[in-house]
């Protein structure tokens, strides 16, 4: 079966976890293509290889030595290259490889920065194969450039070229392990260009969808997914099984276990993603499933949400009656660079949610403005501070249950609700409240749809 594993920063700190990461690749026959992230950190107040890449970097933008950040580098491949027992060898070709990159000219500030900071996961990259092959298995590193990754030429935020797909699309290969680093590939120029940050899971995914893998397995340092954030209640609840659907709505209402986003390419091409545990591989973790949840009986699989909202409220007399009038209202918020969230909408009266950080205070009295005199309304108020809070479930919708248990929960928890969306999507409920009630909803609407895990 073509799996596709993708081993995070935390997974690869250090020799140890290296360790762990190569026993979890031979376990498992399957396990032949694999991405790796730079490594991360050690313990809590440790600094990520990626970061001290970035300030060495800077140190040359900025003129300030350098020597001091180079060497904090070079020690974390060292040390790494010792705990696992390769020789000297490796450590030399490492530090060849960073010299050379930063004596590359420096006046396009982005593209020396990618180059540096993309050497952070294509050393890690180079000690895991080197690793495999000391250990006597048939392993090689990649270079996503020979192998065909290209991105566009946006420096640390690039985003991957529709060709890439086929380039890499014979990657897979059953007789031979390959290391591939996540987080950068090369425009077309033949530049090297980074992802946004944690960009390792996109390069999985792009792996992944490109080689057509059964399943994209994604290795980190939690067991699972909660239902709930785990900061907010005391035993979350582990999710096994949820659906891409069902992750989208969690992630927008503030779950941050894994950026959805990253998820585009497998979700395209409906590949399962199987979250799991580096540091307890046995732990079954959280399958993302394409389609539906098979067996799943569960009327509601978390709870999140988040605060950071606005809702700009307008009202005018016959505004039913007003062909146009949403259209003028949106074509307004566009001029203004803000993209809506959600509008629900009275016969008379109109809301409009957005995220409050596209609002400055010039922009939300220009905006303010422009409703009132174009528009010619009775009534316009923005009000900030808001909260949506999510109950997500693909079943949650088919049993009328989920509505009267959620509205119960809160009204016993004294929340105040300002706003409910229902049916708009098909697998989630939404509240609108003041912040102040986010935290204490969330936790009423949890206490209620899991009582076993409190
Ligand atoms: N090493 C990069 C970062 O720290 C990319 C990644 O780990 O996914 O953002």
């Amino acid at each position: 079966m073509v799996k596709v594993s993708k081993f995070g920063g935390s997974s690869l700190a250090d020799a140890a976890q290296i360790k762990k990461v190569c026993d979890i690749i031979l376990s498992d026959p399957d396990r032949k293509l694999i991405v790796v992230s730079a490594p991360g950190k050690r313990h809590k107040n440790d600094v990520k290889v990626t970061d001290l890449l970035i300030s060495l970097a800077e140190s040359y933008i900025s003129g300030y030595d350098p020597a001091y950040d180079y060497r904090k580098v070079m020690e974390r491949y060292s040390e790494i290259a010792k705990g696992l027992g390769l020789d000297d060898d490796i450590v030399s070709i490492i530090d060849r490889d960073l010299t050379e990159r930063c004596l590359m000219d420096r006046t396009n500030r982005g593209e020396f920065l990618d180059s540096i900071k993309a050497s952070g996961e294509d050393n890690c990259a180079k000690l895991i194969a080197s690793y495999l092959q000391k250990l006597g298995h048939n392993a090689e590193y990649i270079n996503p450039g020979e192998a065909g990754l290209l991105l566009t030429e946006e420096y640390g935020n690039a985003n991957v070229l529709p060709e890439s797909y086929e380039n890499l699309a014979g990657l897979y290969d059953d007789s031979v392990i390959r290391i591939f680093p996540g987080f950068f590939g090369y425009s077309k120029n033949g530049d090297i260009v980074t992802l946004p940050r944690g960009g390792s899971d996109v390069s999985g995914s792009i792996v992944a969808a490109a080689v057509k893998a059964k399943i994209y397995e994604n290795f980190t340092d939690v067991d699972s997914i909660f239902a709930v954030n785990p900061s907010l209640v005391k035993n979350p609840a582990p999710i096994t099984d949820i659906t891409y659907k069902e992750m989208r709505e969690l992630s927008y209402a503030g779950f941050s276990v894994f950026h959805e986003e990253a998820l585009t390419p497998v979700y395209y091409n409906d590949i399962p993603v199987h979250i799991k545990n580096t540091n307890n591989p046995s732990a079954p973790g959280t399958m993302i499933h394409a389609g539906i949840v098979p067996d799943s009986r569960k009327l509601v699989s978390g709870i999140a949400g988040s605060a950071g909202f606005s809702s700009i409220y307008i009202r005018k007399y016959l505004m039913n009656r007003e062909i146009g009038f949403g259209r003028k209202v949106f074509h307004i918020l566009e001029k203004e660079g803000i993209p809506y969230e959600h509008s629900p909408s009275g016969i008379d009266d109109i809301s409009i949610i957005i995220r409050t950080h596209y609002l400055s205070a010039e922009k939300e009295k220009r905006l303010f403005d422009r409703i009132m005199e174009e528009l010619d309304v009775d009534d316009i108020t923005i009000t900030h501070g808001q909260a949506l809070v999510m109950v997500v479930g693909e079943n949650c919708l088919k049993n009328p249950e989920t509505f009267f248990r959620a509205a119960k929960a809160l009204y016993e928890s004294n929340i105040v609700v300002k706003m409910i969306n229902q049916g708009s999507s098909k697998v989630s409920i939404m509240f609108g409240m003041n912040e102040q009630y986010c935290d204490d909803a969330i936790r009423a609407l949890y206490k209620e749809f899991f009582p076993d895990f409190q």
